[in-house]
């Protein structure tokens, strides 16, 4: 336990962000309360105070978006179209470049599928968020092998890539970090890989942006996905930014009210039916009411941590990293999972087996016994753990896998995330 007490211990570092859920307290299966230690920032962060403030003064004059002619209507009008400049403003948007308002990063990567060109090769590394690995299945996918460094990865995409039919789209998906091992990967030696070859490239950010300044123009991708209930806001709310083209030129992902600019029935000499005049803004892919709350809780998330300072964010979490992996090197039976190697740049999440345990009732013991909240399982990323376990590919573990004997490979593991509220 020295390592979640570690982190528990801030003495040492800048104060966290406040938080909402600080003060909470659980019941321990050994009588008693203890305060709730929150490390499963990597699954859904909490918010931020600053978020609930924000949201709680406007709650009471929210109206209808882009529907209404009413006072509240137009505030909240402005509000929506303010939020979609300062998230653009987040992620250092170029001109031209959308901002979509989806429910998740899985949203916004199902819609980017649902928007490729036709006969759009897509170029995926199996160890991806199934977020990440599974919405491209209707296309030409190329799976590429798990890399065991960085290098190796731009070294593998740069030679998929060069044996790929030379013409026709293409598009990357890569993760920024790794929702496993916590690991950074190399985005922009990627995305130069991508467009040396005529590629494009898409960035799950759903753990970097919580971590790390991600801006599409300095990494030079094409897109950019995030959620927000992993970025300090509430659930509910996702953006897919990026370069407006395929967007513009696809089928809208929702058919309906706010995706269309005119309808109008189509004569009964001309076959009947109606005619449809779609958006050609971001408003195309987001047809019925807006989350509004959601979306203007993600502008407030991203101001709140713009003023904050990624440098300081940063350094206070590598503060923590640090105890954490120095707190779990203690521990014989513990091991680190790590794609890699331990020197590789990482956020706050971290991912281990230990040795005689099965991971699920391992997990359950912390919060049961000490009130702590982990993550076990294969973290919706069943090829990577796989991997990083060396167990079986036919083995089916999940949560609920057999116990593993002293000696024997885990089949699921144990993973321990935390941010700027920790
Ligand atoms: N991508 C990564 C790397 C993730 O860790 C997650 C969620 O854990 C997702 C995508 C999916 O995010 P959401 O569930 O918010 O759609």
């Amino acid at each position: 336990m020295s390592a979640t007490t570690a982190v528990a211990d801030q003495t040492v570092c800048a104060a966290p962000l406040p938080v909402l859920g600080r003060d909470v307290t659980v019941p321990l299966v050994t009588g008693g309360e203890v305060t709730y230690a929150a490390l499963d920032y990597a699954a859904s962060a909490p918010a931020l105070q600053r978020v609930w403030d924000d949201v709680a003064a406007y709650a009471p004059y929210y109206g209808s978006v882009h529907r209404g002619a009413g006072y509240l209507s137009q505030l909240s009008t402005d509000l929506f179209e303010n939020s979609r400049a300062t998230v653009a403003e987040f992620l250092g948007c170029r001109e031209g470049d959308q901002v979509v308002f989806t429910r998740s990063t899985t949203d916004s990567l199902n819609l980017l599928a649902a928007a490729l060109p036709a006969d759009c090769q897509v170029f995926v590394f199996e160890t991806e968020h199934h977020a990440s690995l599974l919405p491209w299945r209707d296309a030409r996918v190329t799976y590429l092998n798990a890399p065991r460094t960085a290098d190796q990865a731009v070294a593998t995409l740069e030679r998929a890539l060069a044996d790929r039919e030379p013409y026709g789209p293409a598009l990357v998906c890569v993760t920024g970090a790794s929702n496993v091992t916590g690991e950074l990967w190399p985005v922009k030696e990627l995305a130069a890989a991508a467009h040396a070859h005529g590629a494009r490239i898409v960035l799950d950010a759903a753990q970097l942006a919580p971590h790390h300044p991600v801006s599409i123009s300095e990494l030079d991708v094409d897109w950019v996905a995030f959620s927000g209930h992993k970025l300090y806001a509430p659930f509910g709310s996702g953006v897919l930014a990026g370069r407006s083209d395929w967007l513009r030129e696809a089928e809208p992902y929702l058919a309906g009210g706010g995706a269309s600019r005119k309808v109008a029935r189509r004569p009964k000499e001309a076959g009947g039916g109606v005619d449809v005049e779609w958006h050609e803004t971001a408003a195309r892919h987001e047809a019925g009411s807006p989350n509004v709350i959601g979306v203007y809780s993600i502008a407030s998330a991203c101001k709140a941590l713009t003023e904050a300072g990624f440098d300081q964010l940063v350094a206070r979490e590598n503060q923590l990293i640090a105890k954490v992996r120095e707190g779990l090197a203690e521990v014989p039976a513990v091991k680190v999972l790590s794609l890699f190697g331990d020197d590789a740049p990482r956020v706050g999440v971290i991912s281990f087996v230990v040795d005689g345990w099965n991971s699920s009732h391992f997990a359950a013991a912390l919060s049961a016994e000490y009130g702590i909240g982990v993550r076990d399982g294969l973290f919706c990323a069943h090829p990577l753990v796989r991997t990083l376990l060396g167990s079986d590919p036919q083995n089916q573990g999940e949560c609920g896998a057999p116990e593993a004997a002293p000696g024997e490979k885990s089949l699921n593991a144990i993973r321990v995330s935390f941010g700027a509220g920790t």
